[in-house]
């Protein structure tokens, strides 16, 4: 039997480990794809140290998938062998419950899946997906280089998108990191005012160069009194890990502006009179559905949006997560297939 292999975590707070398994049929629904690169993604933390309920061992974690569609299940239609496939956090969805009939698919009632969580994911050779948590590659994007889009990208996205800011609007993106430094580009590509906050001031050159036309230096400068001086924020897409750090940007929205925290950074404590005096609002975000992707994709093509990643070889997938935990990774990391 043909075998493929896997990056896999055999219980709660192990160790990625390589693994020879027998190459997976997909089911009804289903497809399997031959990965050729998955970025490591911090959320992948939840699936190591078992920080949802229920996660079964082993796993293979890795949720920022780009490939090609290896076998089809049966019941699988606009599909064909070979075709450029991409996988997020996302795990698909039904299209008729409720929730689904809603516009809200994430929530599926029927499909509760989380890729490289709830089903084994990227760290592999072959992974097997639903259909429907399957996005569309356009030829032109590297699969390593546009990996990460599929997380990180989505969610910087796809919140911006969501944000209600316009052409011309001022935007801040807090933190200049792996999630930072897409929505940087994004939002200046989305034709935003883009402010980039940082602490320091090494990273306010790259900062420049995806596209901010204002930088803050976070560390020497109040980022909420600056970006009032600027007439207040119509939207900060706050991707820092730093709780402290994220409720004092806050009070730099403008009026009806939105705060969208996609940074998990537990509790805030916010003004709420500062919020009701202003219409403004503080919303979270996380990820996409597959079509979601699709519109991240076809958006980083056609306005070149690319992630800076520190690639490995998979079978380095410790090294790699290790690397990303690190918080040192300029910006993303990357494992590839072939090498
Ligand atoms: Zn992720
Ligand atoms: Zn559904």
């Amino acid at each position: 039997m043909a075998k493929m292999r896997a990056m896999v975590v055999r219980k709660k707070g192990g160790r990625l480990e390589t693994e020879e398994r027998d190459m997976p049929e997909p089911g009804r629904e289903e497809m399997r794809i031959r990965v050729q690169a998955c970025g490591v993604c911090h959320s992948d933390l939840v699936t190591v140290e078992g920080l949802f309920p229920n996660v079964e061992y082993p796993r293979v974690p890795g949720h920022e998938v780009i490939g090609v569609v290896d076998a089809i299940g049966a019941g699988v239609q606009g599909w064909s062998v070979g075709a450029r496939a991409g996988v997020g956090w996302f795990g698909g969805s039904c299209g008729y419950c409720r929730r689904c009939r809603r516009d809200t698919a994430f929530a599926c009632e029927n499909v509760n899946a989380v890729t490289g969580l709830t089903s084994d994911g990227g760290y592999a050779t072959h992974m097997i997906a639903h259909v429907s948590a399957v996005a569309h590659v356009p030829d032109e994007l590297d699969a390593v280089e546009s990996a990460p889009l599929l997380c990180a990208g989505v969610t910087t996205f796809n919140a911006l998108r969501h944000t209600g800011a316009g052409p011309g609007d001022l935007v801040a993106v807090h933190g200049v990191g792996g999630l930072g430094h897409l929505g940087i580009q994004f939002a200046a590509r989305q034709g935003f005012r883009t402010v980039a906050v940082n602490r320091g001031r090494d990273k306010e050159e790259l900062a420049k160069k995806l596209g901010a036309s204002d930088y803050i230096d976070s560390a020497v400068e109040d980022p909420a009194k600056a970006l009032t001086a600027m007439g207040g924020a119509k939207a900060i897409l706050a991707t820092v890990t730093d709780g402290q750090a994220m409720q004092a940007i806050a009070e730099g929205l403008g009026p009806n502006g939105v705060m969208m925290a996609i940074g998990a950074v537990g509790p805030l404590t916010l003004n709420s009179m500062d919020l009701l005096l202003k219409s403004a609002a503080v919303r979270g975000w996380y990820s996409g559905t597959a079509r979601d992707s699709e519109d991240t994709l076809q958006f980083s093509k056609l306005n070149r949006v690319a992630s800076m990643n520190e690639v490995y070889p998979f079978v380095k997938a410790q090294e790699a997560y290790e690397r990303m935990l690190s918080g040192k990774a300029r910006f993303r990391v990357v494992l590839r297939m072939d090498g």
